[in-house]
């Protein structure tokens, strides 16, 4: 994956530090060199004059040239997945009511604390709420199967018929009598060679691929939830696993074209243009007129333009291909570098 180690601009590193941007976090590694210590750009701790940075694409490359990890924000510590996570979920999923206490939590041996901080920092959310949200997507997939009304509300556990007509409709927008024909919108992130990427799937296939976080996807819920008359949940996908074993793949150029199902979503002009991306070759690039003239509207250069920067699916409809006539590169929703980097792993020159 050498290709994609290179650093964005001083200035932009600079700025995510400044920031504490944890967009940034995994992304790169600053050092401070009067004290020898190296953070991640969201290191609480107050920053260091800007000539006395050092940048490093990994903690590795600044532990080679003789920084230590910062004991505060840990560097060496993977934010990934906790190990202990994929057992409580076993424990909420076989769980007999749709409240989990905090005693029943440790007395399955879980540290409640870290269940709380785990739920905040992954999710945005406390456990009790990603419980009962869980319960209430779980619900809605039987319902949307067919399962009659009664035997889901039995299942579910929840405390009173009411109450889990009332949370179900809270989340969902609609009582659970009229939300047959919607169905959860699953989320989940992934650690990119590019930072952190959010993506969102239904059965029918992903809908939704983005650089940040699952906070960041709170601006496009609303859309998902109309689109799909569901809620937007974290939780795991088997689009979302294919999805993301693909970009792995991708990234270490050993894939050229993802087969995951996608939904895509827009206006009859956008999606002619995003089918137009999709056939642009791996490891080429085209220019705005060349989109234009392949959906047969040749003049609707600035159109192409906008419909290119409403695409959902960034890399798996792969925008980044497109460049201004004359070489230069043109715009990125993902912040230009990134595409910079994405066409360096196509084997473009840029
Ligand atoms: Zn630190």
């Amino acid at each position: 994956m050498q290709t994609v180690n290179r650093l964005p601009s001083r200035r932009t590193l600079l700025g995510a530090v400044s920031r504490r941007d944890a967009e940034w976090d995994g992304l790169f590694i600053v050092a401070v060199r009067t004290t020898g210590i190296a953070c991640r750009p969201s290191c609480p701790s107050r920053p260091a004059r800007p000539e006395n940075l050092e940048f490093f694409a990994t903690l590795d490359a600044a532990s080679a040239a003789g920084f230590r990890p910062c004991l505060r924000c840990k560097p060496d510590q993977q934010a990934a997945e906790p190990e202990w996570w994929p057992r409580l979920v076993g424990v909420v999923d076989s769980a007999g009511s749709a409240r989990l206490s905090d005693n029943q939590i440790a007395a399955q041996g879980f540290d409640s604390v870290r269940v709380r901080r785990h739920c905040r920092r992954e999710y945005g959310m406390t456990f009790h709420a990603w419980v009962r949200a869980r319960r209430l997507a779980a619900a809605q997939h039987r319902l949307r199967d067919g399962a009659p009304l009664d035997r889901v509300i039995i299942d579910s556990a929840w405390e009173s018929h009411s109450g889990f007509r009332e949370a179900f409709s809270r989340l969902v927008g609609a009582p659970p009598g009229r939300a047959r024909g919607g169905e959860p919108v699953i989320a989940a992130t992934w650690n990119s060679p590019l930072g952190t990427m959010v993506a969102a799937a239904v059965d029918e296939g992903v809908v939704l691929l983005e650089f940040g976080d699952i906070a960041r996807m709170e601006r496009q819920a609303p859309t998902l939830r109309r689109w799909f008359h569901g809620p937007v949940l974290a939780g795991s996908h088997p689009h979302l696993v294919q999805l993301f074993g693909e970009l792995e793949e991708y990234f270490d150029a050993k894939r050229r074209d993802f087969t995951t199902p996608l939904v895509l979503r827009g206006s009859p002009f956008q999606l002619a243009v995003w089918h137009a991306l999709r056939a642009i070759p791996y490891g080429t690039t085209c220019s705005y007129a060349d989109v234009a003239r392949a959906v047969n509207n040749p003049k609707a250069v600035r159109a192409v333009g906008s419909a290119n920067g409403k695409n959902r699916l960034p890399i798996v409809v792969p925008c980044h291909r497109v460049v201004n006539t004359g070489g230069k590169l043109g715009g990125y929703g993902g912040g230009l570098w990134r595409k910079v980097r994405l066409l360096e792993v196509e084997g473009v020159k840029v």
